[in-house]
């Protein structure tokens, strides 16, 4: 029987790469490999840029396994540029970023704002994918564990556990994303512990159980099974080798092997 009860979550960040054609393209292959693959154990979802998003949506079709990088803290009204949550749920999207390191520390998104978006990713019902993580810095400084605390109770504020039965939180080093330099399997696994004591103490226990808790920073199709092997990663957020459809795959599979644990 499997250890692991929680169904694997891998996220394919898009960022801003890919032409209209390229980003279509791309979403054929990443689902033909995994029809082909025949893995039904494994959530999964792209994120490309907002442009791409209609027409990735419809290459995907019913099973729509289409993310939204960010969307507004506001439902409609006069934010030029912004796009809010319940557009992104109408053209197909079914999940959303808040607070990606590019968006937190990158345009000095605060708690409050993620909070916000956040409340709007739920009133949309799209599944909020909240990503925390600490610089090189505060790691060096010894805060690390202080720092996704702190970011998890802020960007959590206002929000109550049945509101969040979808949450799935991303843990995401800011020194380990698009560096090349991954934490070990250890040390992911020591700060989803922080995480998911974290959502105990801020909820309850089975709660904390129950959320997906996956782990973001230079993660590819070689270093993939052994940090998913670890009990406390859910799967992973992955960038730079999302835009490659083989080594996503190659990901999903070492996700998927995690249920048969
Ligand atoms: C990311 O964009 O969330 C990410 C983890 O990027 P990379 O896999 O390239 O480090």
């Amino acid at each position: 029987m499997a250890l692991v009860s929680r169904t694997p979550f891998v996220g394919g960040n898009w960022k801003m790469n890919l032409t209209h054609a390229r980003a279509v393209e791309l979403a054929r292959a990443i689902d033909a490999i995994n029809s082909a693959s025949g893995n039904r154990s494994v959530d999964w979802a792209v994120f490309p840029p907002f442009v791409h998003l209609g027409a990735v949506a419809a290459t995907l079709g019913e099973r729509s396994h289409v993310g939204a990088q960010d969307c507004s803290a506001h439902s409609d009204g006069a934010f030029t540029g912004q796009v809010s949550a319940s557009m992104l749920a109408e053209i197909g999207c079914t999940s959303v970023l808040i607070g990606h390191s590019e968006r937190r520390h990158g345009l000095a998104e605060s708690d409050a704002l993620l909070s916000r978006k956040l409340t709007r990713a739920l009133d949309a019902s799209l599944i909020p994918i909240l990503c925390v993580g600490e610089t090189l810095l505060q790691r060096d400084s010894g805060d690390a564990h202080a720092i996704i605390q702190s970011q998890l109770r802020g960007s959590l504020a206002g929000h109550d556990e049945l509101a969040l039965t979808q949450l799935i939180v991303a843990y995401e080093p800011v020194w380990a994303i698009g560096t090349g330099r991954t934490a070990t399997p250890d040390d992911a696994a020591h700060m989803h512990r922080t995480v998911r004591q974290t959502l105990e103490d801020l909820y309850s226990a089975r709660f904390a159980q129950r959320v997906r808790v996956i782990y973001g920073g230079s993660v590819n199709a070689k270093n993939a099974a052994e940090l998913f092997s670890c009990e406390e990663i859910d799967g992973g957020l992955i960038g730079g080798a999302s835009l490659n459809a083989t080594d996503f795959g190659a990901i999903m599979t070492a996700a998927a092997a995690r249920v048969g644990q």
